[in-house]
């Protein structure tokens, strides 16, 4: 694995930092920023960092923001031509610049323990797409739970079954994402995935 999953002194998986993928717009359903902003405080809670993309707009601002405000740590990966184009969110307990976009997704997949995918655009579902697909080639082996808000993933969930169907992909594409539909099943979820992985292969630098 390029992307080893980090383990306590048990050898054990450990959720320390989530990365979320979400909007960098609000949408239009009030519902899923409050869930962002419901996420946001439950990682401060138990002390899990929130990795993302240093946006203080949308979604992904109300995930931050809520995270920061319960006191938590929040780390933004930022690549530097968005910083000349856009602020970032103030108070940010660790921001990353990086050269490129590839940079910075990397960065993203290497401080993270899971990932999560909230509703979001086609930049979240190119995120979504490529950490599935690193999950597939065997590149990582860290949980990434699906936040399916209201069915919101539906048509993506359909599409997948489609490309199953056409035989495009094995049925095992469906172990590569776990689904739930509420916010407060993610956290769970994501621990419920570490601990049911094989031993991990090594103890991340
Ligand atoms: P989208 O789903 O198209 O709104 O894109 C959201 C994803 O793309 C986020 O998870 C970010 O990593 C990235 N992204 C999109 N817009 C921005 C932005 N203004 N600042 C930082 N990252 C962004």
């Amino acid at each position: 694995m390029d992307l080893p999953i980090r383990c306590d002194h048990m050898n054990r998986p450990q959720l320390t930092a989530v990365c979320v993928f979400c909007g960098s717009r609000d949408g239009i359903n009030p519902n899923f920023v409050n869930a962002s902003i419901a996420l946001g405080q439950e990682c401060a809670q138990r002390d899990i960092r929130v990795v993302y993309g240093g946006a203080g707009v949308g979604m992904m601002g109300a995930v931050a923001k809520a995270a920061l405000d319960e006191g938590g740590a929040v780390t933004g990966i930022v690549p530097k031509f968005l910083t000349e184009m856009e602020p970032q969110l103030d108070g940010l307990t660790d921001v990353r610049l990086t050269e490129t976009m590839h940079e910075r997704k990397i960065l993203m997949y290497k401080m993270s323990d899971a990932f999560v995918i909230m509703p979001g655009g086609i930049g979240t579902l190119d995120e979504t797409m490529e950490i599935l697909t690193w999950r597939q080639l065997q590149v990582h082996d860290k949980p990434v739970i699906i936040a399916n808000l209201e069915g919101y993933w539906d048509p993506f969930l359909d599409l997948m079954e489609h490309v199953i169907g056409e035989g495009y992909a094995g049925e095992n594409v469906r172990d590569l994402y776990r689904t739930v539909s509420t916010v407060e099943e993610i956290l769970p979820a994501i621990s419920e995935d570490l601990a049911a992985l094989p031993t991990p292969s090594k103890i991340k630098p």
